[in-house]
């Protein structure tokens, strides 16, 4: 929008106003109106000059001689002072004004927040309760206070020895974690993926000999982390996210615990391989057999699992030196972290799982159960720790030559592990069983309701909602949402005061 006409003939009407008061006859052509802006220009130059001079000219008189003029001068001097004054402190009160408002509203809206998120959280909070409580052999869970002892008899019933609550079916146990032991991994699948049939030992022993071993589908409670997972298969509770925060600095737990049984019991626990173990269990694992290897290292496919496989044969013809022996493989899930599931390395290290749980199979003797699992799944990229199936489902395989799990109709395991699956937390009550251990209501028929109601209460206890403290904590947040909307024009916005521009013109003009 330039208007190079009106630029160049307003100017230049202005300097034949002033130099020529008779109105000449309007310019007709450019060079006529040039000549007159150049004349125009050039006067107001020289007025602006004479000006300048007379006032540093009388400025200078004024300080040589004081005369007459000089009272007046400086009245007006001063007034402008004040006039000036007065201007700096009327925008210095407006300017504080508005900063006091400004700061004010962030810290109203910094409180509101504190207040929101607190409300929220309070609401909200996943805090694991943690029982106190342990049980204790001679404490059956039936009739406990009442008198009534509802089990049957047999030999040894009340000892750890005879079995606790159950009579003991296995006096040893190896328990073998594959990390990430997906159940598709386990299972015959035929569709040429690397990771599909190159662990068939579990399946085949399932289908060939069903009274020594059994396979199922093993789903994990998310977080699928395995720090989280190793405590759910100990104690036999739910995680919850507030601890996976914890989950790279393992604490000892402290809780009722499959590990904390067994030691009580005085029974001699030996560990091979990922160290989140020593970090859970300090102090349990006898320690001249014991063997922990880092674990943070996933580009790392084979210490690990060599270790566990080299030192876990030897303790298997010296079974009178343990009870449990724990080896924890990390191979296959840092295959997983590091090409993803679908690589030739994540076959290799399967196929090396199927040849170790085979040999370790044929060292198992009668009085001892070999328990393989996966503590979570992984992702199609290798990953885990969410909720997808991928990431929940794992493997469970169990065997034992002495042909005890016996089934009124055997049945192939499932193909897929959506078809019967069992929880993780579940192998706590079953292995505590087996290992005639304090831990589960031993008839299921007379607990059947007993059980549903400590479900409900844990259930209760677990995840805390108060929905009323929820509701007001996202009450308080929208509200800053939308106030934080609407105050967003503010922000840009300037001290618009016409009358202060104004005045701050004027004294810049009386300055010059
Ligand atoms: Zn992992």
């Amino acid at each position: 929008m330039t208007h190079p006409e009106r630029t160049i003939e307003q100017p230049a009407r202005n300097a034949a106003a002033q130099t020529a008061p008779e109105n000449p006859p309007p310019p007709s052509d450019y060079k006529t109106i040039a000549a007159q802006f150049a004349a125009a220009k050039r006067a107001k130059e020289a007025a602006d000059a004479d000006r300048k001079s007379t006032d540093s000219g009388k400025n200078n008189s004024d300080k040589q001689t004081g005369g007459a003029e000089d009272g007046h001068s400086k009245d007006q001097t001063s007034a402008r002072e004040r006039h000036r004054a007065a201007l700096e402190a009327a925008r210095r009160t407006a300017y504080q004004a508005r900063w006091l408002w400004t700061a004010g509203f962030w810290l109203w809206l910094l409180v509101v927040h504190a207040v929101g998120i607190a409300y929220f959280t309070s609401g909200f909070l996943l805090t694991r309760l943690v029982l106190e409580e342990k049980s204790a052999c001679d404490v059956p869970p039936t009739g406990a206070g009442s008198g009534a002892d509802l089990l049957p008899a047999w030999e040894g019933k009340g000892s750890v020895e005879g079995g606790c609550w159950h009579p003991r079916t296995f006096e040893r146990a190896v328990v073998v974690v594959v990390d990430a032991l997906r159940y598709d991994f386990a299972v015959p699948v035929g569709d040429g993926e690397a990771f599909h049939d190159a662990f068939p030992f579990l399946w085949e022993t399932a289908v060939r000999q069903p009274d020594k071993a059994f396979l199922r589908p093993f789903i994990a409670d998310p977080p699928t982390s395995t720090l989280q997972r190793l405590k759910g298969l100990t104690t036999g509770t739910l995680p919850t996210f507030v601890d996976v925060g914890s989950s790279f600095s393992g604490t000892a737990i402290d809780e009722d615990n499959l590990l904390m049984q067994l030691r009580d019991a005085g029974k001699r626990i030996v560990h091979l391989g990922d160290d989140t173990w020593e970090a859970l269990f300090p102090g349990y694992f006898e320690g001249n057999l014991s063997r922990a290897y880092d674990s943070f290292n996933v580009w790392d496919l084979h210490t690990v699992d060599n270790g566990v496989i080299e030192h876990i044969f030897p303790l298997m013809g010296r079974t009178s030196e343990w009870d449990l022996v724990i080896g924890h493989c990390l191979g296959v899930d840092h295959a997983g972290h590091r090409y993803g599931p679908n690589h030739p390395e994540m076959t290799k290290k399967l196929r090396q799982m199927d040849g170790f749980i085979r040999d370790l199979a044929a060292t198992i003797d009668d009085q001892t159960v070999l328990i393989v699992v996966g503590d979570h799944g992984m992702d199609s990229k290798g990953d885990h720790g969410g909720e997808s199936d991928d990431e929940v489902e794992a493997a469970l395989w169990m065997y034992s030559p002495k042909g005890i799990f016996g089934r009124t109709k055997p049945r192939p395991p499932p193909a897929t592990a959506k078809i019967r699956p069992v929880n993780q937390i579940d192998l706590v009550p079953t292995f505590a069983l087996l290992m005639g251990i304090p831990d589960w209501a031993a008839i299921f028929s007379a607990f059947a309701a007993y059980q549903e109601a400590t479900l409900q209460k844990c259930k209760s206890l677990w995840a805390r909602f108060d929905l009323k403290f929820m509701v007001i904590g996202i009450m308080a947040l929208g509200v800053i949402a939308l106030l934080v909307y609407v105050s967003k024009g503010d922000d840009d916005e300037v001290i618009e005061d016409e009358e202060l521009d104004l005045a701050e013109k004027r004294l810049e003009g009386i300055a010059l």
